[in-house]
């Protein structure tokens, strides 16, 4: 075997603006799902745009202003309480966190893959949302 330096091994990292919480992830990262439901319409203020990463290959490098706001009974949000940037999604006990892309430093090299909770869209989207394979 040769040395790994494939997806397996690639390091991306990430953050709120004002970079009070800063994050890396180690290897794949599932493709970005855009939720349209009415919690993530609320908390993000359009639609949540999301990776997903197994918490093993996961860390906070910077969390001096996250905090984490109990969204519903199954799960909770991570946001910057300075920047106000949505960052995390996690489902109560869940061993992966979901991580808007949006907060990915370019390249993510990811793609979006799929549109979830579409009948739940504000009203004002004036694009058709094609669903994806
Ligand atoms: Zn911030
Ligand atoms: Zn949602």
């Amino acid at each position: 075997m040769s040395e790994d330096n494939s997806e397996h091994s690639r390091i991306r990292t990430g953050g709120c603006l004002c970079e009070g919480v800063r994050y890396r992830t180690v290897g794949d990262l599932r493709d970005v799902i855009n939720c349209f439901c009415s919690q993530c319409r609320k908390t993000t203020g359009h639609h949540f745009a999301a990776t997903s990463c197994s918490l093993d290959r996961f860390e906070l490098l910077q969390e001096s202003t996250l905090h984490w706001y109990v969204s519903s009974s199954k799960a909770r949000r991570g946001f910057c309480n300075r920047c106000g940037s949505s960052l995390f999604w996690q489902r109560n006990g869940a061993d992966y966190i979901s991580i808007t892309a949006g907060t990915l430093d370019k390249p993510t090299g990811l793609k979006t893959t799929s549109n979830i909770f579409v009948e739940d869209m504000g009203d004002y989207h004036d694009l058709p949302v094609v669903e994806h394979q």
